[in-house]
């Protein structure tokens, strides 16, 4: 007989339904408190035992004690970092992932999850300019996403220049390229061309230089450019970047976690046309395409590349690679094995909802970006230091201390005005908004500037 851990729980279960049901329907979603909780994890040890606690118990005391620990990300009064706003239907599929078990490792296990996150994964390759061939994968984050990328470009430069043998390979990346890029080219064992920008953009004619100045050009195998920086949302010059590489034989990566989905723009998508050019890139739907986390699409012009690099040799795993049939293994094309079938919540949501829902909302988010540059623009007190960049805007309180950012973030945290922490720009701290939650209002905007007057 199994025990209650594998019995149906009509009581637990109505509780967890009732609970999720709750959360989907609070509107606004309240921003809460993150690290600054005071008594936080007081009471833990009372539920942890060998005679087990009943659901209810710990339920309300995550409700009460850990849930309000947690910014919530979704808030529309999240303004920092990359913010989120899964859609209801991705977060209710999601839910449906989970109940079911649901994993996308290989084609023999999972062919029914593994078509429909394809179908996904061909949209954003379309919109691109990719053809029909390109593929890849969904992985848990843009960071898992680059350091794949970077791994099968390193050993698509080893096996394309044998004459490098016994030489460092190097990967050119701009100055501003993402911390996740630096740390994949340190796990891969690859070095770094950093490339100097301008107005923090990489310019096809700042690479040339860099190479035109190194004494080894022919180790660099790769560029990374990126296609809206996380910290202002600036896209480099992926045109002019990606014919060259693809004229020098250059893998050409493109990190759009964040920017990428400006691709719906139906005003800004033309500023990452340059993305016809890649052998890879990613984008994040975990950010800015409204899936919960965590989600991040991983594509290649070539997929044949990856898969010389991450098709897994085990013999147990000899009966999932059945060449004779047109399978598809999410396994042989990043770092992982196990996989849950993490593109179903977006596919779902996609197709309820339709692309055109994606474009409008996208377009929203730089719309309010747009609103929020003249907001500050017309306050006597704050500064616009740039015109915002996609759905980001960087701007400064004239005359404040590092500290009085410092002190001004973490009070409107408090009294659950905003979440909005201070970011550098050349040197200065300064204040950042990153939009995306389609709720977040010009009052609420209004709202938190008033603050800093
Ligand atoms: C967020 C981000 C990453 C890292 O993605 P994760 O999903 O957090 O791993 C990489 N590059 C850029 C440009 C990003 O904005």
């Amino acid at each position: 007989m199994p025990g209650p851990m594998f019995t149906y729980d009509k009581e637990m279960t109505d509780l967890i339904f009732d609970f999720c049901r709750w959360r989907l329907t609070i509107n606004p979603v309240p921003l809460d408190f993150g690290g600054i909780a005071e008594d936080l994890g007081e009471g833990l040890d009372a539920l942890l035992n060998d005679e087990g606690t009943s659901a209810a118990t710990v339920l309300d005391y995550y409700d009460k004690q850990l849930a309000t620990a947690i910014v919530s990300v979704d808030s529309p009064r999240f303004l920092s970092f990359i913010p989120a706003a899964p859609t209801k239907a991705s977060l209710l599929f999601d839910m449906v992932v989970s109940a079911s078990s649901l994993q996308g490792t290989s084609w023999l296990e999972a062919a029914g999850a593994i078509v429909a996150e394809n179908q996904v994964l061909s949209l954003l390759a379309e919109r691109a300019g990719l053809d029909k061939t390109a593929g890849g994968c969904f992985v848990s984050g843009g960071s898992l996403g680059n350091l794949s990328a970077l791994t099968t470009a390193r050993d698509n430069g080893r096996r394309n220049h044998p004459e490098l043998a016994g030489k460092r390979l190097r990967v050119a990346v701009s100055e501003e390229a993402h911390s996740s890029v630096a740390k994949a080219l340190h796990v891969i064992d690859v070095d770094a061309l950093i490339v100097p920008t301008i107005d923090h953009r990489l310019t096809l004619g700042e690479l040339e230089k860099a190479l035109a100045a190194d004494p080894e050009p022919e180790t660099v195998i790769a560029v990374v450019a990126t296609g809206g920086t996380t910290n202002a949302g600036i896209i480099d010059d992926l045109e002019a970047i990606g014919s060259y590489c693809r004229s020098q034989g250059l893998w050409f990566h493109v990190d759009c976690a964040y920017g990428g989905g400006a691709m719906f723009s139906s005003t800004h998508g033309h500023l990452l046309s340059g993305l016809r050019h890649v052998d890879s890139f990613i984008v994040d739907p975990h950010k800015w395409l409204y899936a919960p986390f965590d989600c991040a699409a991983l594509l290649y012009r070539d997929p044949r590349i990856a898969k010389a690099t991450f098709t897994q040799n085990a013999a147990y795993l000899d009966v999932i690679h059945d060449e004779t049939k047109e399978e598809w293994n999410p396994t042989d094309y990043a770092m992982h094995l196990t996989r849950r079938a993490r593109g179903l919540a977006i596919w779902f949501s996609l197709c309820v909802y339709g692309i055109k829902a994606y474009v409008d909302a996208v377009d929203d988010s730089i719309a309010i970006a747009e609103r929020a540059a003249v907001m500050i623009q017309e306050a006597e007190h704050l500064e616009l230091i740039r015109d915002p960049s996609l759905s980001i805007v960087l701007f400064r309180r004239v005359g404040w201390s590092d500290e009085q950012y410092a002190a001004w973030s973490t009070k409107l945290l408090q009294d659950q005005i905003g979440f909005v922490t201070p970011t550098k720009w050349e040197g200065e701290t300064i204040a950042r908004f990153a939009f995306l939650h389609p709720e977040t209002t010009e009052a609420m905007v209004a709202e938190i500037l008033a603050t800093m007057a």
